[in-house]
């Protein structure tokens, strides 16, 4: 009986290891997602100071954009470095953009969510690549409120081949999806003659190959909801004056994300509000 009794605890306590050492090998892999995510968001921070002005990516070293001082490997650190310098350089006591560690953390943070979105590794991979393209836009454009082709054109390419080789789209499915969402824009381009840049229809193909046609068009229903929400009150406190520009892309990676994560419930509803109902 004893003997019994020692080799079910014994299996229990076995049962019990493995099932930690999953739950622990989950958490160590979202941490590493997490931490890979930063760095490269860190990456895209320097990504959307130095393509719009032409300058290479990997000369010169990190620097002060204001004192021009060689930046510490402490420095470097994404997220924890601007904390702890207060969003200042350590020498002169200039600003750090708020964008850097924003965009850091959006990085690590839509990596760990893709993770556990998308259930398998190429796909994800896929992901992890659009998101960046996506996040050196919002970068670019916040920077210089532009999207530079050396951008969007090869990212484009570049996502687009990423989701069909991984079979995350079909080849037809993904051309659609960037045909659609290059052609609506481009199409508010003409109309609002000009307002809407060209470089917003030139990202949508990025964006179109990635999501598809139909939540193409729902991220960019979204993206101007975002736009109109956030927007509207800046404009009327006087924060924003009349006629003065904003860049779009950020409520365009708002829309995006929406739709990666709550797209198909979100166009039921839709659906149950306006069609449904209708009938
Ligand atoms: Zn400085």
């Amino acid at each position: 009986m004893y003997g019994c009794t020692s080799f079910l605890q014994g299996d229990e306590l076995g049962l019990q290891n493995a099932w930690t050492a999953v739950t622990y090998g989950f958490v160590v892999r979202d941490v590493l997602v997490f931490a890979y995510g930063l760095a490269f968001g860190s990456f895209l921070t320097v990504v959307g100071d130095r393509i719009p002005q032409g300058l290479s990516l990997i000369h010169p070293p990190s620097h002060c954009s204001a004192c021009g001082r060689r930046l510490h490997a402490w420095e470097l650190i994404p997220v924890f470095s601007w904390l702890a310098l207060r969003g200042r350089c350590h020498t002169c006591k200039s600003r750090i953009p708020l964008r850097y560690p924003i965009l850091e953390l959006a990085t690590g943070v839509l990596w760990v969510v893709t993770l556990h979105q998308v259930p398998i590794w190429p796909a994800r991979l896929a992901w992890f690549a659009f998101w960046l393209v996506l996040l050196a836009a919002t970068a670019t454009d916040l920077s210089t409120m532009r999207i530079p082709n050396l951008l969007s054109l090869p990212g484009a390419v570049g996502v687009y081949g990423l989701f069909v080789l991984t079979h995350t789209r079909t080849w037809t499915h993904s051309l659609w999806g960037a045909g659609v969402g290059f052609g609506l824009l481009f199409l508010i381009h003409l109309l609002s003659k000009g307002r809407m840049g060209l470089g917003d229809a030139k990202l949508y193909l990025a964006i179109g190959a990635a999501l598809g046609p139909w939540m193409s068009l729902e991220s960019f229903v979204l993206a101007s909801f975002f736009g109109t929400l956030i927007g509207l009150p800046l404009r009327w406190s006087g924060r924003i004056g009349a006629g003065q520009a904003i860049p779009f892309v950020p409520f365009i990676t708002l829309g995006v994300v929406t739709t990666f994560l709550w797209g198909q419930p979100l166009w039921q509803l839709y659906l149950q509000w306006t069609v449904y109902r209708a009938v």
